[in-house]
């Protein structure tokens, strides 16, 4: 049984996190709110409930957007005390054979390197891959699957980028900008050039775990987290920091790392040295370089209508989101949806698979609020709302296209 050191006798029922709370606004259930799933917690840390497949299907049913985390005036983790439940229930009923493949792709690079260049050759021969795996009904699979990148991000480039500067930084990339999303890695190498930076691009990074976090499969956490630490340390006195241009990633690494090592103090004191040395890419480049202001002399180059949503993992567990706002303001018109702190709907692999009605039901109303814009860029910093919400965007007709912060600074340096 999990052991996470935070009571939920702690919760003092002041129901501030219910009207925030992402399955709440779907699931009008108290059941499905913070202060229920913390009093089902409490009930299973004292011994008086039992993990079976209904509550099971009720801790599954959290997005992990941390809303409640955010309002909580006791700063109840409860996200972090949903995913170790989870380990738990992992434990006991075993992870689905799709999800166990998954995991064990992100394990190895190598092997996903080659399932993602098979991907490609299929989806270049015409074959329409969408519609053939849909029909095979895998439970992954039921939502706008994004293409594949002929090469990917981290085997396009060398892994010193030497621009002839005095100064590097390093990269970390995350697997779907590193196989799908490849324009984000590519911007990036434009922008850092601009500024006079080398780049290292770490080539032995292997996924942050993120995926298999919030499943609960802690083996392959402690696999993917341990050996990204211990990489990290190689190199991480020679640049000047590492950066990530996804949020989820950042997040990942930065804070539920340590959240994950709350008992194996080594690894602990390892991620928090390491910690202040990585960066979500627009912070990053907001506040340690003279990107703002290299923007601002250029001014408003483009007509087009930006608006931009805050990826919980990015606001609320990171407190960014007036840097990537700041750096697209100077080259966009800019304008605000109605709640862009409010969660896409994505919430992990359990979510897009055997719950996505839920998840379609948060992106539709995430939709509409991108539509009252009237935007023609919808942007965020990471790919798992880029998911999320380009499916949403379809499946509502919305004409809006997706674009992370950093593809819109490098089109912007460009003019
Ligand atoms: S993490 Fe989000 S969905 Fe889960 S309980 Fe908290 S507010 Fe609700
Ligand atoms: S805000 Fe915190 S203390 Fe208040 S009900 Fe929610 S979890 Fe409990």
């Amino acid at each position: 049984m999990f052991n996470y050191n935070i009571s939920s006798d702690a919760c003092i029922k002041c129901a501030k996190c219910v009207p925030t709370c992402t399955i709440h606004s779907v699931n009008r259930d108290e059941v499905t709110s913070p202060r229920g799933f913390i009093a089902l917690l409490g009930e299973y840390q004292r011994g008086n409930l039992e993990l079976d497949r209904e509550v099971k299907d009720i801790f599954e049913s959290c997005f992990l957007c941390t809303n409640c985390v955010d309002v909580c005036p006791k700063s109840l983790p409860t996200d972090t005390l949903i995913e170790n439940v989870r380990s738990d229930l992992a434990d006991k009923y075993g992870i689905a054979l799709y999800k166990r493949a998954f995991f064990y792709l992100l394990r190895n690079r190598k092997v996903m390197d080659i399932f993602f260049k098979f991907g490609y050759a299929f989806q270049s021969c015409g074959i329409k891959i969408k519609e053939e795996i849909n029909s095979i009904k895998l439970p992954i699979v039921k939502r706008t699957v994004p293409s594949i990148a002929k090469k990917s991000f981290l085997n396009s480039h060398p892994d010193f980028i030497d621009n002839g500067a005095d100064r590097t930084v390093a990269i970390f990339i995350g697997c779907l900008a590193n196989y799908n999303y490849t324009d984000i890695g590519d911007s990036l190498l434009k922008i850092l050039r601009r500024l006079d930076y080398n780049v290292f691009l770490a080539k032995s990074q292997v996924c942050c775990g993120a995926p298999a976090y919030f499943t609960g499969d802690f083996q392959t956490v402690d696999y993917l987290s341990k050996t990204n630490i211990k990489y990290f340390e190689t190199f991480i006195d020679r640049v000047e920091g590492i950066i990530i241009p996804e949020a989820t990633c950042s997040a990942m690494i930065r804070v539920d790392y340590e959240h994950y090592f709350y008992d194996q103090s080594e690894w602990h004191r390892r991620i928090s040295k390491l910690k202040n040395r990585i960066f979500l890419a627009t912070e990053w480049l907001y506040e340690k370089t003279d990107l703002n202001s290299i923007l601002a002399q250029k001014g408003v180059r483009s007509d087009k209508l930006v608006t931009y949503h805050d990826p919980c993992h990015s606001r609320k567990m990171q407190g960014v989101y007036k840097e990537p706002r700041e750096l697209i303001k100077n080259s966009y018109t800019f304008t605000e949806m109605e709640d862009p702190n409010h969660c896409c709907g994505f919430g992990g692999v359990t979510m897009q698979s055997e719950k996505y009605h839920l998840a379609k039901a948060v992106g539709d109303s995430k939709a509409n609020m991108i539509e009252a814009t009237s935007s023609d860029i919808v942007s965020a910093e990471c790919s798992a709302c880029r998911l999320q919400i380009t499916d949403s965007l379809e499946r509502n007709s919305v004409s809006t296209v997706f674009k992370n912060p950093i593809e819109l600074i490098a089109d912007a340096l460009e003019k």
